[in-house]
């Protein structure tokens, strides 16, 4: 691998004696990592049948590094895990999360840390939002498939996210757009992408996303920075721009993350460089909001249900799943959306809510519901059916065909290993496939 002669000379400059060791990493194979969904699947269960050497990250429950290629196993499609890398874990690894937490991950996408906080605050809620709309329905997708109900996606510019719902967040995390030297094995192409004045441009971005993130932590609250490159400029000092407001300090990450690290100019700040550890190049702070930001949310009611549309819902509800769970049934993006109700939902920018229940359609017998995919991936419904990861029903769904089978009519998840992939509707024996078709294999 070509590395660029500035970024070379510069990491020569930085890191002395170390630089000879950080040079030789480049010639070993990008370090991978995979999360556990343990929502889904326990990692006794899982890690067996995954058929890969794997040991476990000691900074992160559930995450294992691992050698080999599963991005087509059908339980990475069934959201059982998801693939990231290992330093990139350090982000949401960094900060103490109470479960009750309010969480916003201002630049989510494809949602790496999203899916990694959602576990984290099983009481509280997440916020994911991605100011490209197209990266954002990426990571709508990721969100569903590891069958998050307590996560929002938004696509707003940080400023709008920070004029709508106010300093609310006891966490918000910036792993903000970066130059990606600590990409370069990984992503090849990140090397012809890089060049002193792009380092530039990103560092000059992240002050401006850093203005609006400040304007969205609550007083003690915290916010968490972080990079996959190594410039000072668009690490430390972003971090030092933030100090020197006077609203925030800075706080030691926990101590997982402060082993797992080498400190930057600053002792709290923490950097991962690919020759001291197993992962590719990160950075992370933490910082804490010391002074009260007077910033009121701006966030509208609710678009609730009218009493027919919430009697036709809930119908559908108590048939497929038995009941009908808590929260509030309101649209969101046209959706009928079962929205935990301490979540604000914007006025405008959400692409989602809670779970996506599905399109409530007329019909000759009345309203109905046209049902969502993450209604199967988020709600126990009555009728499922399980197989193993290697029986060949599990393809052939996955590929979008019926399958016949003699189970009772009616709306049903199909499970693999446990784990819901997807809906079907069962209609005198035969299963008709709802695996959307975008996701079909
Ligand atoms: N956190 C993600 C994950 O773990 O999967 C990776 C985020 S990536 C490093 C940075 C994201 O910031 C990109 O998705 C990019 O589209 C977004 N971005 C780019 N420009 C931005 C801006 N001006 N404001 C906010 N986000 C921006």
């Amino acid at each position: 691998m070509q590395l660029p002669l500035a970024f070379c000379n510069r990491m020569q400059r930085e890191l002395g004696d170390d630089y000879a060791a950080f040079l030789a990493s480049y010639q070993e194979d990008a370090q991978k990592g995979l999360r556990v969904n343990r929502g889904y699947i326990a990692d006794e269960k899982l890690l067996p049948l995954l058929r890969v050497p794997y040991e476990p990250v000691p900074y992160q429950a559930g995450a294992y590094y691992y050698r080999g290629y599963l991005g087509q196993h059908p339980l990475h499609q069934a959201g059982a895990f998801y693939l990231q890398d290992p330093s990139a874990m350090l982000t949401a690894a960094a900060v103490a999360i109470e479960p009750h937490h309010f969480v916003l991950d201002l630049c989510a996408a494809p949602g790496g840390k999203s899916t990694q906080l959602a576990p984290k605050v099983p009481q509280g809620l997440l916020v994911s939002n991605e100011i490209d709309l197209g990266r954002a329905k990426i990571l709508m997708g990721n969100l569903e498939r590891m069958g998050y109900a307590n996560t929002m996606t938004t696509s707003l510019a940080p400023a709008v996210m920070a004029d709508l719902f106010g300093a609310v967040f006891d966490v918000v995390v910036v792993d903000a757009p970066c130059s990606g030297e600590g990409m370069f094995r990984k992503t090849p192409a990140a090397v012809d992408e890089w060049s002193e004045a792009n380092v530039n441009l990103c560092a000059a971005r992240q002050k401006e996303i850093l203005d609006a993130a400040a304007r969205l932590v609550k007083e003690g609250g915290l916010l968490v920075y972080s990079t996959c490159t190594f410039s000072h400029q668009e690490n430390e000092q972003s971090v030092r721009y933030l100090l020197d407001t006077g609203d925030f300090e800075g706080q030691m990450p926990t101590p997982e993350v402060v082993a797992a690290t080498v400190a930057g100019d600053m002792p709290f700040c923490r950097r991962f460089y690919p020759h001291l550890g197993r992962g590719e190049g990160h950075f992370v702070a933490v910082l804490r909001r010391t002074k009260a930001a007077d910033i009121p949310p701006k966030i509208a009611p609710k678009r609730l249900l009218s009493a027919k549309e919430r009697q036709a819902t809930e119908t559908f509800l108590q048939a497929a799943a038995g009941h009908v769970p808590t929260g509030e049934l309101c649209y969101v993006n046209n959706q009928v959306c079962l929205v935990p109700r301490a979540m604000p939902v914007p006025p405008y920018g959400a692409l989602s809510a809670g779970v996506k229940l599905g399109e409530l359609q007329a019909s000759r017998k009345g309203l109905r519901i046209e049902p969502h995919h993450m209604l199967f991936k988020c709600l126990p419904l009555l009728q499922r059916l399980d197989l193993a990861w290697d029986d060949p029903r599990v393809a052939q769904y996955l590929h979008g065909e019926s399958l016949s089978l003699d189970v009772p009519d009616g709306w049903g998840t199909m499970c693999v290993e446990g784990c819901p992939v997807g809906g079907y509707k069962a209609v005198d024996g035969i299963l008709k496939n709802h695996y959307p078709k975008g996701l079909r294999v």
